[in-house]
């Protein structure tokens, strides 16, 4: 099983378990003094340890080893995703997790059917979403799910971006996104952005380009707003972390 814990239940050689991931431990999984528990600090550090004390309410874990955790993409990808109607959100925010997003940031636009405040309501769900997400599939962090935003603070965090950043558009005048991609150095950070169900306006698209933000295209083939963001998370997994990092030990 593996819990994520705050630095402040990690000490030099014990973490200290409680609350939920506890309760879980104890009353579901039953844990025994000797077990193995896989904890991870957020900051893609994760602990090796045995269970050595259990109480009714707390485990006392050993730590038996640190490693850094080799589940986590070479870059930190932000997807800023327009807000969409029904489950379609949340199975972008899934599936975005286990692709190795970091930051998902909902956004409200022109033709988005659900806005920024009614989507409020949802974020502990969604959080809950993620943080599912993130023990299924192994990740050293939670991914973060924001607060919701409006059209102008994603150009604006856009623009702003040190990284590799773009909007993807499916219009004419765009740059393929293996074009964005091959012969770049690993970038550091990744952001971009998906339109909602009705896509982005003229008006936004122009909103983009004064900013100078690269409009990239996903081929010809119009994807639905939950798809575009997995479609390009699996581009970076597979040219960043699978191509670059296997070829490299291949190279060694
Ligand atoms: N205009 C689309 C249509 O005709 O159905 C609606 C937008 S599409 C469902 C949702 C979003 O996914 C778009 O705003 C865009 O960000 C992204 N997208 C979908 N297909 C794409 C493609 N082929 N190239 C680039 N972006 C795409």
């Amino acid at each position: 099983m593996r819990i994520f814990v705050p630095d402040e239940k990690i000490g030099t050689e014990h973490i200290t378990i409680d609350g939920g991931d506890a309760f879980h431990l104890i009353r579901s999984l039953r844990i025994r003094r000797g077990e193995e528990i896989v904890i991870c600090d957020m900051r893609r550090r994760e602990f090796i340890c045995e269970a050595e004390r259990i109480t009714s309410d707390t485990v006392v874990a050993r730590i038996k080893e640190i490693r850094d955790s080799e589940n986590e993409p070479p870059y930190h990808a932000v997807a800023y995703i327009a807000l969409s109607k029904g489950d379609r959100f949340e199975l972008a925010i899934q599936k975005s997790v286990e692709l190795g997003v970091a930051e998902i940031v909902p956004f409200e636009s022109e033709r988005t059917l659900v806005s920024a405040a009614d989507a409020e309501k949802k974020q502990a769900r969604r959080r809950k979403i993620a943080q599912e997400a993130a023990k299924q599939c192994g990740r050293a962090i939670i991914p973060t799910v924001r607060d919701p935003v409006l059209f102008p603070d994603v150009v604006s965090e856009l623009k702003a971006s040190s990284g590799l950043r773009f909007l993807c558009y499916e219009g004419d005048g765009v740059v393929p996104l293996p074009k964005l991609l091959v012969g770049q150095a690993s970038p550091s950070v990744v952001a971009f952005a998906v339109g909602p169900e009705g896509g982005f306006s003229a008006r936004e698209i122009d909103m983009a380009r004064e900013a100078g933000i690269p409009l990239c295209g996903l081929g010809k083939r119009i994807l639905r707003c939950e798809t575009a963001p997995l479609y390009v998370l699996v581009a970076l997994a597979y040219e960043f972390e699978l191509m670059r990092r296997n070829l490299s030990c291949e190279l060694l």
